[in-house]
């Protein structure tokens, strides 16, 4: 597990979950942690990357303190906030992604009109609406320079229901920018935040405006998360979703309705949300070839690529290439692409596969 192997070879894979703050470049955040004057824990790249890093499973406050080292370095400057976008479409384009969903909380990257300016930044011009015009416009350029389509998804905060309203309206803003939905992400184990009414009003909104919806739970939080997600925020796939599995009527209700469960393997061994003495969620999906992608959630914080994921179920859990192509199938199936994308999607990963 220590490891990064990059040996297998990357391909036309579809990516659905992947946080644009947690796939940032080391270089870039010591760039402008150097260049704003601000403080960060190490001064290399190399460095930095051993400190915002895992190797081994934390807890979720020490899994949380990572962003602290270096959200403040890229928070608030235009310049850095377009750059991470582009970049980031570099790195998946590296990795042989050909569809990728990225998200991000327009509001923690923001420093004004936003109540907590996060980071501790002092006020600024940058409003998350100004963030949101920034990465759509990193994302497009990166989507030209290196022929990967990008799509973006909007993430509320549990613990900030304040903020998920002008979420909402964000996507409505920019749908024809690139951004296709809606996500719930942070601690799920705040007691019914799916319940909280700034969330649930903005899911209403979603479905009201066509804007699709996605909604971390069950990575830690109980079968009650995932109903919740489900059934009062009509989420239309699970960020992670796991622990659906100890709920066998809810996992039969949603396996009847093919429902999409995001995957993180190696997010899930390093934030503890798999115990390695058990059997990973994803073997059982694999056995009753349930719908669900493969992905990475925060490569720069667990020192990955998709290849690493790719490697931990072929390496750990016997999974071939075939399954791997038909869950790649199922992912396209599932993007929030609108429906002639997806085909042309499909087309391509069927000729890649030889299907
Ligand atoms: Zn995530």
């Amino acid at each position: 597990m220590r490891e990064v192997d990059q040996t297998l070879d990357a391909g036309e894979q579809v990516e659905l979950h992947v946080h644009l703050d947690g796939a940032i470049k080391p270089e870039t955040i010591l760039y402008y942690g150097r260049k704003r004057g601000l403080p960060l824990p190490a001064d290399t790249a190399e460095g930095l990357q051993n400190i915002i890093g895992m190797d081994m499973p934390l807890s979720l406050p020490g899994f949380l303190a990572k962003f602290d080292y270096y959200m403040p370095a890229i928070a608030g400057c235009r310049e850095a906030i377009k750059r991470i976008a582009y970049e980031f479409v570099e790195m998946k384009a590296k990795e042989g992604v050909v569809y990728v969903e990225v998200r991000y909380s327009p509001h923690l990257l923001a420093n004004s009109k936003v109540t907590p300016i996060p980071w501790g930044q002092k006020e600024g011009d940058v409003t998350p609406s100004d963030v949101v015009a920034l990465v759509n416009q990193g994302l497009q350029e990166g989507e030209r320079d290196f022929r990967v389509k990008v799509r973006s998804i909007l993430c509320c905060m549990r613990h900030m229901p304040d903020w998920s309203l002008e979420v909402v309206e964000l996507c409505k803003k920019y749908q024809q920018q690139g951004v296709v939905a809606i996500d719930l992400a942070g601690d799920e184990t705040i007691p019914d935040s799916s319940l909280f009414p700034g969330h649930v009003q903005a899911y209403e909104e979603a479905v009201k405006s066509g804007i699709h919806r996605t909604v971390h739970a069950g990575e830690v939080g109980s079968p009650e998360v995932v109903k919740q997600a489900v059934e009062n925020l009509k989420t239309e796939r699970l960020g992670h979703g796991y622990h659906t599995l100890e709920d066998q009527a809810l996992y039969d209700e949603l396996r009847a309705k093919n429902m999409h469960f995001e995957v993180c393997p190696r997010s899930s061994y390093l934030t503890g949300a798999w115990k390695p003495e058990t059997e990973h969620a994803v073997v059982r999906f694999r056995r009753d070839q349930a719908n669900y992608s493969i992905n990475t959630d925060d490569p720069l914080i667990f020192k990955s690529t998709l290849n690493t994921d790719y490697h931990m179920l072929k390496n750990l859990m016997d999974f071939t290439e075939d399954e791997f192509k038909r869950l790649n199938i199922s992912s396209a199936q599932s993007s929030f692409l609108p429906e002639n994308e997806k085909k042309e999607l499909l087309d391509l990963l069927h000729k890649a596969y030889g299907m």
